[in-house]
């Protein structure tokens, strides 16, 4: 058997279709649509998604403003930014790009982010609304996740899931949807391969989603047969971008897989779009 390659683009074109009218509705009332980002220091990465994000946001016609911040910029000056950011009626989004220096409280930026316009999903009202199940502005790679599985229209109810990762934006929020859906949900993280207790656990993974940033950590041969496997690991080897399972082995065994790159990745970025258009509505709302 050799699974479906889940095509991350069509479902990102897809929800980015949805999104048009919705767009078009708030900009005839007058509504504000504008994502800002907020910056700091000169990290070569976060500079790629920045320009893909400006695109992306201007592809859609929202408006997309960067602030970009010096690395001695004091936690004081940075609050104060988010503070201006939160006042601003003409501001509808904020996101914070990481990484941010060391000595930058990232917490404390994120708690104080208005929960309205939270486009990422990170400050604590929005992940407490995750964990009572009544999501409003979810983390936009969980969210991804969980829109793609749903595009395989597999049945979700007494699952066995495995989620590879336990990261504040990615495996923590994946595992309380999967669990809001009755899946059966294990969370694996370092010490789980530390102790060589990996394999067990992937092996009876009805559904198995990595996040964790190795390429090639999980072995096509412990995928189980007919599982569905989203990647979400971003890594470069020898010029390539993988992700973090072993794609062609994994791919004989699974029913569905997504690819690295044009899996998880474009749906991420979809998902910013939706939540900024979310966070617009309930600005409008207000
Ligand atoms: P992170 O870097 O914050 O955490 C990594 C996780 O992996 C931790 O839970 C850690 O305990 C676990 N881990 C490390 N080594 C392990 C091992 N040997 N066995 C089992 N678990 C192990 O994670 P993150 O920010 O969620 O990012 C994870 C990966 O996903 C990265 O490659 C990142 O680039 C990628 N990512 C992709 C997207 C996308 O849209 N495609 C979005 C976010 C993150």
């Amino acid at each position: 058997m050799s699974a479906e390659i889940i095509d991350g683009k069509k479902i990102a074109n897809k929800i980015k279709e949805d999104l048009k009218d919705e767009i078009e509705i708030l900009k005839k009332r007058g509504n504000s649509l504008f994502l800002s980002a907020i910056q700091v220091g000169e990290n070569p990465g976060s500079k790629v998604y920045v320009r893909a994000q400006k695109k992306s946001c201007e592809s859609m016609g929202i408006e997309y403003n960067l602030h970009q911040f010096n690395e001695n910029i004091t936690q004081e000056e940075l609050m104060d930014s988010i503070r201006k950011l939160n006042r601003d009626p003409n501001v509808s989004g904020i996101i914070l790009q990481m990484p941010l220096p060391s000595h930058i409280d990232v917490r404390k930026l994120q708690q104080l982010i208005d929960p309205k316009k939270d486009a990422e999903g990170v400050s604590p009202t929005n992940m407490g609304e995750v964990v009572y199940g009544k999501p409003v502005l979810v983390p936009c790679t969980a969210m991804a996740i969980m829109e793609i599985i749903n595009s395989t229209k597999v049945k979700l109810y007494g699952k066995e899931a495995v989620m590879v990762g336990h990261s504040d934006i990615v495996g923590k929020p994946t595992a309380l949807l999967l669990l809001d859906k009755f899946v059966t949900t294990s969370v694996c993280h370092i010490a789980t391969g530390e102790r060589g207790s990996l394999p067990s656990y992937v092996r009876n993974a009805e559904i198995l989603i990595v996040a964790v940033g190795k390429a090639n950590l999980i072995k096509g041969e412990w995928v189980k047969k007919g599982a569905v496997v989203i990647d979400v690991g971003i890594n470069r080897v020898k010029g390539k971008i993988v992700g973090d399972v072993e794609f062609e082995i994994a791919r004989e065994k699974a029913s569905y897989i997504t690819p690295v790159p044009g899996g998880v990745g474009p749906v991420t970025t979809a998902m910013l779009l939706k939540n900024t258009v979310e966070a617009a509505k309930m600005q409008a709302n207000k």
